[in-house]
């Protein structure tokens, strides 16, 4: 593979294969790296003021935690459990910021023709990756009967939500991480911060350089832990990654996964990751989700529609695809 200048193309790919990235230890960079939302959040940025700079790493990580709070299916008293257990009987009072996400899903289902359904949790809640508990074929499909997008109804005027079927359970895992990151860029942006990076799992967001050079994101290998399969030098993007490696376990020579087909009810089986590039995190993370279940043909066809998105799949037999715009860039026209 090639490395190309994109010239206005954004997303600069880069064939290089790294397995290591080395951290600023200048003046003016803070980093920090805890553990939230179930998953390793990293942020680094460029502040001169060290006071300032160090205050502002406060700022983000509270936002991510208090995100984690608000929108964890696993805790009783975040906002989304309180509309799991109540909107099955009418209507619930919401906050704008989920109003907002759920407006956002709503999209995401439609654009994807229902890849993309928060409600997959109606049977997603009954597996158990850390304990390798998978529901019986009963539990199933009786539960897939609730995944719908449709039955998550809103009332934008009031900001209220219902479901139209009771055993709908919502879960908004496949965008959470890119809505909590792009909430970090905008605390950093809005402090007048250029040069930064926030991610959390697979789901980072980049503004400016890194002092001249682009961050590198790299695109984990799906079977081989630690190895990297691309590394893309990236400036003022976001790019998210959904892999079958993440939460998973095998039973029985099946390899059970947490991105689920709404059809099935069961782990969708059409890629091992999908990366997806775009200009906010909340959009890739959601779009990473939904490819994966979209699978290599239904999915490029989809990231090739939508303009400023690119995609790089790895496909069943370990075959890295591209969206077109990256294609171009890897074999230029003469
Ligand atoms: P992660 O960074 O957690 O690996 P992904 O972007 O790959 O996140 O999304 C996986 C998460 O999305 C799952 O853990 C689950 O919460 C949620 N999810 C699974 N299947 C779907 C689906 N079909 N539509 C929307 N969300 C889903
Ligand atoms: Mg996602």
């Amino acid at each position: 593979m090639c490395a190309v200048n994109g010239g206005d193309i954004r997303h600069i790919l880069s064939g290089v294969l790294l397995t290591c990235l080395t951290l600023p230890v200048w003046a003016g960079w803070h980093q920090d790296t805890q553990a939230v939302m179930g998953t390793r959040v990293h942020v680094e940025f460029f502040v001169k003021d060290d006071t300032a700079g160090a205050a502002l790493l406060n700022a983000v990580m509270q936002e991510m935690h208090r995100i984690d709070h608000a929108f964890s299916p696993y805790k009783d008293n975040s906002e989304l459990s309180r509309v799991n257990r109540e909107a099955g009987r009418g209507w619930v009072d919401i906050s704008d910021e989920l109003l907002d996400l759920l407006v956002k899903s709503a999209q995401l289902s439609e654009l994807s023709e229902g890849a993309f359904d928060i409600t997959y949790a109606s049977v997603g809640r009954y597996y158990d990756y850390r304990k390798g508990k998978v529901p019986d074929e009963d539990t199933v499909q009786a539960a897939v009967k609730a995944i719908n997008y449709r039955y998550v109804e809103l009332d934008p005027a009031s900001k209220r939500v219902r479901f139209a079927h009771p055993r709908v359970y919502i879960d908004l895992g496949g965008m959470a991480k890119g809505h909590a990151v792009d909430r970090g860029i905008k605390i950093l942006s809005a402090a007048g911060v250029t040069q930064a990076s926030v991610a959390a799992g697979g789901d980072s967001r980049i503004i400016g350089d890194r002092g001249g050079k682009p961050w590198n994101v790299g695109v984990q290998h799906p079977r081989e832990p630690g190895r990297m399969s691309a590394l893309l030098p990236l400036v003022d993007t976001a790019v998210s990654t959904s892999g079958d490696y993440e939460r998973y376990f095998e039973k029985d020579g099946v390899r059970y996964h947490h991105i689920l087909d709404p059809g099935t009810g069961r782990s969708a089986e059409g890629a091992w990751s999908v990366t997806i590039l775009g200009p906010e995190a909340t959009l890739t993370d959601g779009l990473s989700t939904s490819v994966f279940v979209l699978g290599p043909e239904r999915g490029l066809a989809l990231v090739n529609r939508l303009p400023g998105i690119d995609a790089i799949i790895i496909d069943p037999q370990g075959q890295l695809l591209f969206s077109d715009e990256l294609s171009e860039l890897q074999s230029p026209a003469p």
